[in-house]
């Protein structure tokens, strides 16, 4: 237990210009947040430049002259019955400039890495350096002196992107030999060496944040070890430069993601991959939980007075639906009425745990295993597991996703099915729980490479997932780039034969066209001949154009084939064909293998103009349902109603978010659109159904199978419980 478990109310200052220092009354804002319903206020204790208390270790700020901050805020917090947290920037401390110049974090050339670029702060100290002992003893000094119930910690990382990644200082160089034997990694060394020391560097990274993490743990512990710790960080971005994992979340107490719907709208991500601001949400939630074994995260917004007030409703309503603490930092008047709509949700975010049918592998090893750094830029490795977790979204389907160490335990957070996206990188131990999770009775879909590289990506075995699976990997499909007509030697050649590029197609041997897209899509007999790149499919046999990135593989006859690849083969230019998805049994559960990306058939917007977002979406729907059978709990909505499942002691939690707007997805939300719901619930899986949280009119009737709740104009959100 730490002191701010289950704290869902916060509001949050941050300070740092002095302007907002020299006029601050601290009791008052207390005063103000105490009366709007919050729980617990945050303040900076420490800025990024000078201390904001009496501190033997570290300059004050002289804006604020002769007060202690952190002395009034622990008094006015116990005045007026509220939890305080102190506001901690880590790795910055502009007065420690001069004195800490040898604890600065470098580049490869030696140069101080936050004096490149314009930014005016200009320290940015290393976490192997002198700074994590002196970082420590502030932690200690303000616990000690003035008992606060949290620390935000605003991000301990190394920094950095692409080639340009931190540290080089010594301490770092000394401390890579000494664990690895190698120097840091340089493109001087050649590339091999390049891509292999990279790699290690990566990880080090990584295990140096850990360290420091549990260093401040330690420091902490020696105070008050219920001191609630929160860590701010980017985990799940995707960014194979990020030196934050479940390592050095550990000895923290919750992990917090700075994601809001309003400023999601019109982003980058938003705009490529078409996922919704919800989408983009649950889904950075979702990886936040994956980095602490499924505890829910804390939220961190911004709300200014700009923002509509139906944004912030929903941040709230998909806050509360992740079951994460939301903490805001606000120059708003409303702010009462959202700390209300979070408090009436509160007896239902108590102790909760996620509840799953499907687990998704979010594969870091296998990512970093991927990355060719000589051969530039990043990958789009992590682009298959989002594409996923969005397919299941849009279905409604409860998934979790699971990492590295989650596999190498077991930890599959009781989900029926294991999903590996290209998990190439797959150690022994994982490949062993996972044969055990499908002798009890589990199921597996696995896709591409998986389990058949080193840590390095160098390849080790043609043996997929595991080494008696009965599959064989053969190597990558590659088709013949069609043309319908070239200039040569002056005269023009015309090919008769065009087909799409790539010229593959999904056959199925199993089941019709419908069943798999949910609709047939063949052209029947019309009169006019039509191009197979025309109707996305083969004219001849059952099918579907496959535009993604696609393997050749043999299985062995313990093996049926459910769909084939069929593809112009480069080397010969003739048709071959090479099993596409696959199923067998192991022990008392199924496993199933695709050979292609199929999660990136949702991450593109080009490949659903190929094959078609629906399409790709049912393709899944079917695979999930021959591995695991249809949900229990049917939920007939809209994608645009987000669905959150939860444990809570022997009761299932049900939180339904509507997040449609009438206007272009990229603009600010005034109001939302309602549409009809209807959740259906099996009466031998529940005693009771009802309905706890619901503003519009829902009706329940018990029908012959079991309970149904419906609305007919669900506008917002609801919460169901079933017992
Ligand atoms: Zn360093």
């Amino acid at each position: 237990m730490s002191h701010l478990d289950n704290d869902h109310r916060q509001i949050f200052r941050n300070l740092f210009y002095p302007e907002r220092e020299r006029h601050l009354d601290i009791e008052k804002w207390v005063a103000y947040c105490a009366r709007a319903g919050a729980t617990s206020v945050a303040l900076d204790i420490k800025t990024q430049a000078y201390a904001l208390y009496d501190s033997k270790l570290i300059q004050k700020d002289p804006a604020i002259g002769k007060r202690d901050f952190a002395a009034e805020l622990a008094e006015a917090a116990r005045r007026h019955g509220v939890k305080w947290c102190a506001y901690i920037p880590p790795y910055q401390h502009e007065s420690l400039r001069d004195k800490g110049r040898a604890w600065q974090e470098r580049l490869e050339d030696g140069s101080i890495a936050a004096e490149k670029g314009s930014g005016f702060m200009k320290t940015s100290f290393c976490w192997n350096s002198p700074y994590l002992v002196l970082f420590c003893s502030i932690l200690k000094e303000i616990a000690s002196k003035y008992r606060p119930d949290g620390f935000y910690l605003d991000g301990m990382r190394y920094h950095g992107a692409g080639d340009h990644l931190t540290c080089y200082c010594d301490y770092c160089r000394d401390r890579f030999r000494k664990e690895y034997g190698l120097s840091l990694p340089s493109k001087k060394n050649g590339a091999e060496n390049y891509a292999r020391s990279m790699v290690l560097f990566l990880k080090a990274r990584k295990k140096w944040i850990a360290d420091a993490t549990r260093a401040v743990r330690n420091a902490v512990d020696s105070v008050d070890p219920e001191i609630t710790l929160y860590l701010n960080n980017k985990y799940g971005g995707g960014d194979w430069a990020n030196s934050n994992g479940p390592e050095a979340f550990a000895p923290i107490d919750y992990i917090c993601r700075e994601v809001i719907p309003s400023v999601v709208r019109g982003s980058l991500l938003y705009a490529t991959y078409g996922f919704s601001a919800g989408d983009l949400f649950m889904w950075e939630c979702a990886a936040q939980r994956a980095g602490k074994q499924g505890k829910p995260c804390q939220l961190y917004v911004s709300l200014q007075p700009v923002m509509r007030a139906e944004d912030i409703r929903l941040t709230v309503d998909l806050a509360c639906a992740v079951g994460a603490q939301f903490t805001m930092q606000e120059r708003r008047s409303d702010s009462g009425v959202m700390l209300k709509r979070i408090k009436v949700m509160e007896p239902y975010l108590k102790d909760i745990q996620p509840l799953a049918d499907i687990a998704i592998h979010y594969a870091e090893s296998s990512q970093l295993a991927y990355y060719r750094p000589h051969a530039g830029g990043n990958n789009n490795f992590l682009r298959e597991p989002a594409g996923l977790y969005k397919t299941f979204l849009d279905l409604h389907r409860p998934a979790e996703l699971v990492t590295d160490a989650d596999l190498a335990a077991g930890d599959y957070r009781g989900a029926k099915l294991l999903v590996l996206p290209n998990s190439a990188v797959l150690p022994k131990v994982s490949q062993e729980k996972i044969i055990a999770h499908l002798d009890r009775g589990g199921s597996l879909i696995a896709s591409m490479a998986s389990g058949t590289m080193d840590e390095f990506g160098g390849k080790i075995t043609n043996k997929l997932v595991y080494e008696n699976s009965g599959l064989t990997l053969a190597g990558p499909v590659t088709t013949r780039k069609p043309f319908y007509m070239i200039e040569e030697k002056g005269r023009l050649i015309f090919e008769e034969k065009v087909s799409a590029h790539p010229a593959q197609y999904l056959v199925f041997k199993e089941g019709s066209v419908k069943e798999w897209l949910g609709e047939d899509i063949s052209v029947g007999d019309h009169p006019e001949p039509v191009e197979e790149r025309e109707i996305f499919q083969l004219h001849d046999r059952p099918s579907v154009y496959l535009p993604a990135e696609a393997l050749q593989i043999t299985a062995d006859r313990n093996w049926k084939v459910l769909a084939s690849i069929r593809y112009r083969d480069d080397a010969s230019g003739k048709w071959k064909e090479s099993p596409g998805i696959v199923s067998r049994r192991v022990g008392r559960g199924k496993m199933i293998y695709v050979a292609f990306q199929c999660g990136s058939l949702f991450m593109e917007r080009s490949l659903w103009q190929d094959i078609g977002y629906a399409w790709s979406r049912h393709l899944i729907e079917h695979l999930i349902d021959t591995a695991i059978g249809p949900a229990r709990v049917k939920v007939e909505a809209p994608a645009c109603v987000k669905v959150a499942y939860w444990k809570q002691d022997d009761k299932t939690l049900i939180h339904l978010v509507n997040e449609l707007s009438g206007f272009h997805p990229a603009v600010p939300l005034e109001e939302r659109l309602p549409v009809a719901v209807k959740v259906q619930f099996p009466r031998a899986d529940f005693k009771s159904v009802k309905l706890a949280i619901g503003d519009q009119a829902w009706l329940s009737a018990k029908t012959r199978g079991g309970w149904q709740v419906s609305c007919r104009e669900f506008r917002d959100r609801a919460l169901i419980i079933c017992e």
